[in-house]
């Protein structure tokens, strides 16, 4: 089993931190700046078996070779953006295994924020980098629409009890968007009133559950590739 640990980094992304039960392995999910992962690593015990990259982006990379210096971590990332990642050890595509320990995760191709984006798939959770947020997804940088709408559609058929480690704390902002686009939801509305409640508080409001998604977050739950196309220029503009 992996448990999932927050690392909250630069103005609001999120570095995940997870680490087999069983054997103890650890691998840091996007780590976009070194200092506070190696210090939540230095808290666990000092061991750091791979870095798992989502993307390209400096907010989810500029770490990722100090720590692998520091702790000699193996970097895991897409083939199809092997030449602008930092040097992979382990590229991956669509449907291959990374193991963790006695864990193991999918690799899915998600591209549409950028076109080599990868997400991860472990038991129980998602590890969704830039291409869905908490009531979003990530902006069309390099890939269309029909890309995101695919990359969203694998989202869509994961279990519903499936949470969610996207990359960003957007949740509020999103939350402002998705109730102008679709205001009659319930289950939106009820989703943002807890968000609101948990920023109040200065909680994070990820990872959420996949079924809540699948209600509530309408980029998800657009019917077609013209609607997200759509909602996404439109929220582009916001
Ligand atoms: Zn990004
Ligand atoms: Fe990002």
């Amino acid at each position: 089993m992996i448990t999932v640990q927050a690392i909250p980094l630069l103005s609001d992304n999120y570095a995940w931190l997870l680490r087999d039960s069983r054997s103890g392995a650890v691998a840091i999910v996007d780590p976009g700046e070194a200092a506070p992962v190696a210090a939540a690593i230095e808290a666990g015990g000092g061991r750091l078996d791979a870095i798992w990259l989502t993307h390209h982006h400096g907010d989810h990379i500029a770490g990722a070779e100090e720590l692998q210096a520091r702790f000699g971590a193996k970097m895991v990332g897409a083939k199809a953006d092997a030449h602008r990642l930092p040097k992979l050890d382990m590229a991956v595509a669509e449907g291959d295994t990374v193991a963790l320990g006695d864990s193991t995760a999918n690799v899915l191709e998600t591209p549409g924020h950028t076109v080599g984006h990868i997400a991860y798939v472990f038991d129980g959770g998602l590890l969704a980098g830039d291409t869905m947020f908490s009531l979003g997804c990530g902006r069309l940088l390099e890939g269309t629409a029909a890309d995101m709408f695919a990359s969203l559609q694998k989202f869509a058929k994961l279990p519903p009890d499936t949470l969610v480690y996207c990359g960003h704390e957007y949740t509020e902002s999103n939350a402002r968007f998705a109730l102008h686009a679709t205001p009659d939801n319930a289950a939106l509305q009820a989703f943002a009133a807890g968000v609101k409640v948990k920023r109040a508080a200065g909680e994070a409001t990820v990872p959420s559950r996949l079924a809540d998604e699948l209600a509530a977050n309408p980029f998800l739950r657009a019917p077609d590739v013209a609607t997200l196309a759509d909602l996404r220029s439109r929220k582009d503009k916001f």
